[in-house]
């Protein structure tokens, strides 16, 4: 729970947001400030383009800067922000707009066109405004939930946790990369709620509902004490779910299952060791790049790397090459990827390594040299072809003859492995499983393309299912072909990091997940209250269901009996199968203060909400 800050974006609509009547002056001076930026930039604009092009098109920008320096309009946003307290931004936005929609209803064609340039101004104004607000972000000095259009990753790993208590996102999947950095920087988000923003001013309380997708703004005191309540309970359960630390990972009947961790940044080693992990299960070391403005030397790597496999000491640590492209680009390489149609399926991963072999290089030096202190592996992701895979191995050997010849230390003999996030790895498993030391299955991914669902696409989110029988077989393929050659299989992507899939998982013959850190110990809880030949019939009646939503409520339900505490809700028991269309019951709240009548639809929603 906390106050909003809103990271507007000039193509979205701007909200009425008033400023304080002692502020006034001061955001009067914002949007003078900010006007004469924009008067400099189209000056500089014209100047440019009368010396490359001519006159006749500096000329556009004259008529931009008599726009943006005209009186009136600017006395009218002066006037709002001044007599309304409007926000400079929602000022502009409204002055503007109307002005444009004066042109525009005057019935000339040209007049009507002119128009675009308002708008366009609009736009300048509004990026150099709103601008201030992501600049804000780097300074803050109280706690805020940030709530924006889209956050890149790279914008997520910059966030300031001593202020920022959360975000929402109007794009964005469950397993996109913003969201996975949320659990990497252990705060709270919701991500793809859709458009939402335009009614948020800013400064508004907010309660950021992880747990169920939601974001509450601006809620009563009646919710804001029954999420108070939850808030307690979650703190209660998650204590006593972090003293399971020390205890081991084992099921009912003994048999050990190895929990990792996934990490982004090396300092997330330590969130690992605090949980009790067994190792790092996945180092997404393309953080490296997308955190700061210049590119990583061997020595950024090798120190990161050295930091990681330190901390782990006998632990294994499973370091990832490069999966830059899609949306983890770093901002000075964007050019490169512009022309990508379609870049989830584009320039990515080790197709990127492979093609640039000189950053490849500087990596496997750095992991091959740092692999002396610890217990290292080396993983290629996104690989669709054995070529591919081979082609790797091949650099990774002549890095190693390198070493050799310059005489320096480095470790020769460690495990290489593949991620399988790809359906034509699942297809060629057994030929991939001859090669490699071993597999870990990169479900985020591979959702992604078997499905042919975007995981950053809001739209097709309710596509998207780990719980997919497809999902689920191509699983089993990969466990098959591994357990063929003797390869151990790990599952690295966000459905092991769910409660909810681990007595699938070891149903279907896991013995390794690798998970955020901050889900490990919910995960040992699931393990030590299950048995492996429950797992089994777990796992065999939710393969004999054809559908992922009755696989997932499936699961949910198992979830609940095998551990209560982990399903929000532990005090309503919803058979979720054969129930009618429509389904009304009471829920209470913890201490059964106060209950809630609540309508259900199929898919296990809340349709409405009475107190
Ligand atoms: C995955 O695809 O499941 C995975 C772990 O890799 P990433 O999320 O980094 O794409
Ligand atoms: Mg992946």
């Amino acid at each position: 729970m906390g106050q909003a800050l809103v990271l507007g974006s000039e193509n979205f609509r701007i909200p009425r947001k008033f400023v304080g009547r002692d502020a006034v002056e001061a955001e009067v001076h914002r949007f003078r400030t900010s006007l004469d930026r924009v008067c400099r930039d189209i000056e500089n604009h014209e100047i440019l383009v009368g010396e490359q092009l001519g006159e006749q098109y500096a000329a556009i920008f004259s008529a931009h800067l008599q726009l943006a320096r005209d009186p009136r309009l600017v006395g009218e946003v002066e006037t709002l922000i001044t007599r309304d307290a409007y926000s400079p931004e929602y000022a502009v936005s409204r002055t503007l707009r109307r002005f444009a929609e004066q042109m525009q209803n005057l019935g000339d064609k040209y007049l009507a066109e002119r128009a675009l340039d308002i708008f366009d101004l609009e736009k300048r104004l509004l990026r150099e405004l709103l601008g201030q607000s992501r600049e804000e972000l780097n300074n803050l000095t109280a706690p805020v939930i940030v709530l924006a259009h889209d956050l890149t990753p790279g914008e997520t790993a910059m966030l300031n946790t001593d202020f920022v208590l959360g975000f929402a996102t109007e794009v964005g999947g469950h397993t996109s990369h913003t969201a996975i950095l949320a659990g990497a920087l252990e705060i709270p988000a919701v991500v793809g709620l859709g458009r939402c923003l335009a009614g948020v001013a800013g400064g508004e309380t907010v309660i950021l509902d992880g747990d169920h997708g939601q974001v509450l703004i601006d809620p009563d005191e009646a919710t804001l004490e029954r999420y108070r309540d939850s808030q307690a309970r979650n703190l209660r359960v998650s204590e006593r779910l972090e003293s399971l630390e020390t205890l081991e990972s084992k099921t009912l009947d003994g048999q050990r299952v190895h929990i990792f961790g996934n990490i982004e940044f090396p300092e997330e080693v330590q969130h690992c060791i605090k949980r009790g992990a067994d190792g790092v299960g996945l180092y997404r070391t393309e953080f490296l790049y997308l955190g700061g403005n210049q590119e990583p030397s061997e020595e950024d790597h090798y120190q990161a790397y050295c930091q990681v496999l330190q901390a782990c000491g006998e632990r294994p640590v499973v370091i990832r090459t490069l999966d830059i492209g899609a949306d983890k680009i770093p901002a000075r390489i964007r050019d490169r990827f512009a022309d990508s149609q379609n870049p989830m399926l584009g320039l990515r991963s080790i197709r990127l390594s492979l093609q640039s072999t000189p950053l490849f290089k500087v990596q496997l030096r750095a992991i091959l040299r740092a692999a002396v202190y610890g217990n290292a592996r080396v993983m290629f992701p996104l690989v669709s072809s054995l070529l591919e895979f081979r082609q790797a191995k091949m650099i990774l050997m002549d890095v190693m003859e390198d070493l050799e010849d310059a005489g320096v230390e480095f470790k020769r003999d460690l495990p290489v492995g593949m991620m399988v996030e790809v359906p034509s790895a699942v297809i060629l498993a057994e030929e991939f499983a001859r090669e490699v030391d071993f597999f870990s299955i990169g479900t985020n991914d591979l959702i992604q393309y078997t499905l042919a669902c975007d995981r950053s696409d809001p739209s097709v989110a309710n596509l998207y299912r780990s719980g997919d029988p497809a999902i689920l077989r191509m699983i089993q393929t990969v466990l098959k072909a591994a357990e063929k050659y003797g390869k151990p299989v790990t599952v690295c992507g966000q459905m092991s990091s769910d409660p909810r899939f681990v007595a699938l998982l070891l149903g279907l013959g896991l013995r390794q997940l690798s998970a955020t850190p901050h889900s490990i110990p919910r995960l040992k809880e699931v393990v030590r209250n299950l048995s492996i030949p429950e797992a089994e019939r777990i796992a065999r009646h939710a393969a004999s269901l054809d559908l992922a939503r009755d696989v997932e409520h499936y699961l949910l339900g198992e979830l609940g009996r095998i551990c209560p505490d982990l399903v929000v809700w532990t005090n309503i028991k919803i058979c979720f199968h054969n129930q009618p269309p429509s389904w009304r019951c009471w829920l209470w709240s913890e201490k059964e203060t106060h209950k809630q009548l609540v309508t259900l639809n199929r898919d296990g929603f809340l349709k409405q909400e009475r107190t």
